[in-house]
């Protein structure tokens, strides 16, 4: 089984139903065992800064699904929700991002992990943070990283408390 790590932002429509539909359709995928999500943050943009404010969580699953597949599903997840292809860093109904994929390091050309941008982005080391159970340097690494960040890390608050997945789908209507 390989331990896989998504962080999952949205900053559309019905942001909460959004992150919650996006973890549904995770846990209803063949091969896939969700097995933490965290605390809901709300965080101002970065990037393209004229946009409505982000919630963004983190998602722990196990998986038999290889990294390629694992793409797929959530580029799979994106369509369902309808997202549009504007522009990168413009705003977006959902995004799922491929932060680790066990200790791994992939590049090809459609998919970089770690994730490229994730050691600089408080966004998604806040929440990975809180589910993450350090057992990897990569996952050393990002709790490191986040220690640099006081003034970043003020702008991801915490929006709604964790709670289990099942409580997390449960409550997706
Ligand atoms: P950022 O990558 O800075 O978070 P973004 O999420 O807005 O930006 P997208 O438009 O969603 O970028 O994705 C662009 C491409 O990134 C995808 O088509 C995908 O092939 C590629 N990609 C590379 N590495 C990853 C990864 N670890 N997780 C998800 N997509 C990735
Ligand atoms: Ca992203
Ligand atoms: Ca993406």
């Amino acid at each position: 089984m390989n331990v896989v790590y998504l962080s999952i932002g949205t900053n559309m429509g019905e942001r909460e139903q959004n992150l919650k539909l996006a973890v549904k359709l995770l846990t209803e995928t063949d091969g896939i065992t969700v097995e933490a999500v965290s605390s809901i943050y709300e965080t101002a943009p970065v990037g393209f800064i004229d946009q409505a404010s982000f919630l963004n969580i983190a998602v722990r699953l196990k998986t038999k699904l290889s990294s390629a597949e694992m793409l797929n599903v959530c580029q799979g997840v994106e369509q369902e929700l309808g997202r549009v292809r504007e522009y990168r860093w413009g705003p977006r109904i959902i995004d799922l991002d491929i932060l680790l994929y066990n200790h791994e390091n992939i590049e090809t050309e459609s998919l970089i992990v770690p994730h490229e941008r994730m050691f600089e982005r408080a966004f998604v080391l806040v929440p990975l943070d809180e589910i993450s159970d350090q057992a990897t340097e990569q996952l050393r690494s990002a709790h490191k990283a986040l220690a640099t960040m006081d003034i970043q890390k003020e702008g991801v608050v915490q929006w709604k408390k964790a709670v289990t997945v099942e409580e997390f789908v449960r409550s997706e209507s």
